[in-house]
C-alpha cells in the first residue's frame, strides 16, 4: 500500500501520530519462547477436578486430561504475545509457532538469527510442595556478557509478578552433576555472584541476546493449576509479564 509521506509539512505532534511515516526509533524486539512442544512436552500432570481450556478432556482421546507443561507454556505465551502486540510498543516474535517442535539447538540458532533485544522463555516447574508456589525468574549468571540486561529485565519482572501474594524469586539456575548423565538444578539467589563453575540453562548460553527464563507455576500443585492455569489466571500472569517488560524497556530509554 502507498502512503503519502514527506510531501506534507507536519507539525511535530502530527508527525508523532504518523510514526509509521517517520524514520523514528525502532521498536524493541521481544522474542517469546514457549518452553516445550508436542515432541518434548516437559513436566506432566493430571487433575480431574479441573477443566483447563488447553487440556483435551474428551473421553477416549489419547492422553485425555493430561496436563502438559507444553500446553500451559503455549497458552501463556500466546496470551502474552497478544498483550505485548496490543501495546504497539514492541515487535514481538517467537522462537517457534504453537504446533512446531524445536530442539534447543534450533532455538539458539533462531535467537542468533533474529538478534532480539530480549528473550523470554516460558516454563512451569514440578515441585512436591503443597499449595501455591512462587514464580521462579532465572537470569544469566554474572560471567555472561548479557548478564546486566538479563538481570535488569528479571528485576523488572519480579517487581510485577504477583507482588502482593507471593513475591517471585530472582535467581541464577545452575546444574550440579549428581551422577553420570544426571544433573540437579542448583538455584542461587541473584545477589550471590559466586562463580560456582557450573553450567547454567542452555538457552542462556551460546547466543548473543539477553535471556530470562520464567517458571510460573508448579504443574503438580492443584492450587497453582486452579488459580493460575485457568483462563483468568493466564490472563493475569500475562498482564504482569507485559507490565514488567514495559517497565524494563522504559528504563532502557
Ligand atoms: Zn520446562
Amino acid at each position: 500500500m502507498r502512503t503519502i509521506c514527506g510531501k506534507v509539512l507536519l507539525t511535530a505532534a502530527l508527525a508523532a501520530l504518523l510514526a509509521g511515516c517517520s524514520s523514528g526509533n525502532k521498536k524493541p524486539v521481544i522474542m517469546l519462547d514457549s518452553g516445550h512442544d508436542l515432541q518434548e512436552p516437559g513436566y506432566t500432570s493430571r487433575d480431574d477436578e479441573l477443566s483447563l481450556s488447553f487440556v483435551d478432556y474428551t473421553e477416549g482421546a489419547e492422553n485425555a486430561g493430561l496436563i502438559t507443561e507444553a500446553a500451559y507454556d503455549e497458552a501463556l505465551t500466546a496470551e502474552l504475545e497478544s498483550l505485548l502486540k496490543a501495546t504497539g510498543q514492541f515487535t514481538v516474535i517467537r522462537t517457534k509457532t504453537a504446533d512446531e517442535s524445536m530442539t534447543m539447538a534450533g532455538r539458539l540458532e533462531r535467537i542468533d538469527k533474529e538478534e532480539p533485544d530480549l528473550v523470554i522463555s516460558i516454563h512451569a516447574i514440578h515441585t512436591m510442595e503443597t499449595g501455591a508456589t512462587v514464580p521462579l525468574i532465572c537470569v544469566e549468571p554474572a560471567g555472561s556478557e548479557t548478564h546486566d540486561a538479563s538481570l535488569a529485565a528479571g528485576t523488572a519482572l519480579q517487581a510485577r509478578l504477583h507482588p502482593a501474594e507471593k513475591e517471585s524469586q530472582l535467581v541464577y539456575c545452575y546444574y550440579t552433576p549428581v551422577r553420570p548423565e544426571t544433573w540437579q538444578l542448583h538455584i542461587v539467589p541473584a545477589d550471590d555472584t559466586t562463580d560456582y563453575g557450573e553450567e547454567t540453562l542452555e538457552i542462556m548460553t551460546g547466543n548473543s541476546a539477553p535471556v530470562v527464563q520464567v517458571s510460573l507455576l508448579s504443574l503438580h500443585s492443584h492450587e497453582d493449576l486452579a488459580a493460575l492455569a485457568a483462563p483468568e489466571g493466564i490472563r493475569q500472569t500475562a498482564e504482569m509479564l507485559r507490565d514488567g517488560l514495559t517497565d524494563y524497556f522504559a528504563q532502557q530509554n
